[in-house]
């Protein structure tokens, strides 16, 4: 079986990487050939929203996916439909936060306020409603916090409009979460579906600094998995489905939703029975999904900008690192490690003291 993959990033080398033990074979589509993803199986070179390019790599393979959403759906149309997975559409409404958003209270999903914002006008319309503080984001291609604004108070809303203004943008109520969380969750060609437990996600910057799970709370579990199987089902969906909520006065708020493999999932390599990555390719591949069980209480830690040195951390038991391969620049994902304990409380101070170990060696965390 030969799976192409558009993008070559560490999320697709991943997917290669377990794709290996299933006799699964990569072919990635980037535009470059220094890539996490050539480090470990074939590419082609080419633009990403290069119909050709694309209709070349549909050729070559039994089916399509992604490393990244956002390839324009007009570049996947000389592709046959059944050999995307996920489906197009999905990619098309995760690309842009307003359709994302306006899909959630389509299917009742608890979501922010927002709005639209094509001009100065909008936005003081917007504002009038929506009250400070607010976030203005750009509608598309924004990750890691990139193309967003804090709207604190008055005096902030004409710097953020100098900062982003010719994109089109949305702005958003500011939500006073008590914590993020994020469900991972996989549908089958057949329409079988399986999920993760709930992970509980800390960013700073915009950017994912780690992930704890299982994040243990029955009621939002059943009301997350609820919300996913609303996603999954609309779409028809084969393949991973991300989905990010604020946690406020214990209620969800679909935040976006990511139509592939995620950050938050990577602690399922080694703290699930079937990771994340396995069963992506399992189902876009018809295998049939595995188990989510997970084993023990696990942490995973995003490297940014600087990878620590890790021969005195990996003598400890259960403690497993991942190194993408990339040169090293301020703000890049490098690579990420994953500590599993028999407790959370183990867990959680095992992850307090090797932040302080590697924050002395100068890694942003
Ligand atoms: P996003 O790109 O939308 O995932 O935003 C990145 C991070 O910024 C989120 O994980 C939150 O920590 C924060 N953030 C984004 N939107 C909001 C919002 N409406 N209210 C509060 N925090 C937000």
């Amino acid at each position: 079986m030969k799976v192409g993959i558009i993008g070559a990033g560490q999320l697709g080398r991943m997917l290669a990487l377990a794709g290996y033990p299933l006799g699964i074979e990569p072919l990635f589509l980037d535009r470059t050939n220094d890539t996490p993803g050539a480090q470990v199986g074939e590419s082609l070179i080419g633009d990403i929203s290069d119909a050709a390019r694309i209709a070349e790599l549909g050729s070559q393979v039994d089916v399509v996916t992604f490393d990244w959403e956002n390839v324009p759906s007009r570049a996947l149309a000389r592709v046959p439909a059944d050999k995307i997975r996920p489906c197009a559409r999905a990619l098309e409404v995760s690309q842009d936060r307003v359709h994302e958003k306006t899909l959630f209270r389509l299917l009742e999903i608890p979501t922010v306020e927002f709005a639209a914002v094509d001009s100065r006008a909008d936005l003081d319309r917007a504002l009038a409603d929506i009250g400070l503080p607010a976030v203005l984001k750009t509608r598309r291609l924004g990750y890691d916090g990139k193309g967003q604004a804090v709207l604190r108070k008055r005096d902030d809303v004409d710097a953020a409009w100098r900062k982003l203004e010719g994109s089109p943008l949305v702005v958003e109520d500011f939500v006073p979460f008590e914590r993020e969380v994020s469900l991972i969750g996989v549908r089958g060609i057949g329409g079988d579906i399986a999920h993760y437990p709930l992970v509980e996600n800390l960013h700073s910057g915009g950017i994912l600094r780690y992930s704890r799970a299982p994040y243990r709370d029955a009621a939002l579990q059943r009301l997350a998995e609820r919300h996913m199987r609303e996603v999954l089902r609309h779409f028809d969906y084969v393949g991973v489905l991300a989905i990010e909520f604020f946690v406020v006065r214990g209620r969800l708020i679909a935040n976006e939703m990511a139509p592939r493999v995620h950050n938050s999932g990577h602690w399922t390599i080694e703290g699930a029975a079937t990771s994340q990555f396995e069963n992506h390719l399992r189902a876009i591949t018809g295998l049939g999904l595995g188990a989510t069980a997970v084993r023990g209480h696990a942490a995973m830690i995003n490297f940014i900008g600087r990878l620590p040195a890790m021969a005195g951390a990996l003598a400890e038991p259960d403690l497993h690192f991942h190194d993408y391969g990339k040169t090293p620049r301020p703000g890049r994902k490098l690579g990420h490690c994953t500590l599993i304990a028999p407790t959370a409380a183990r867990r959680d101070a095992r992850l307090r003291a090797l932040m302080r170990g590697f924050r002395r060696q100068g890694v942003e965390l």
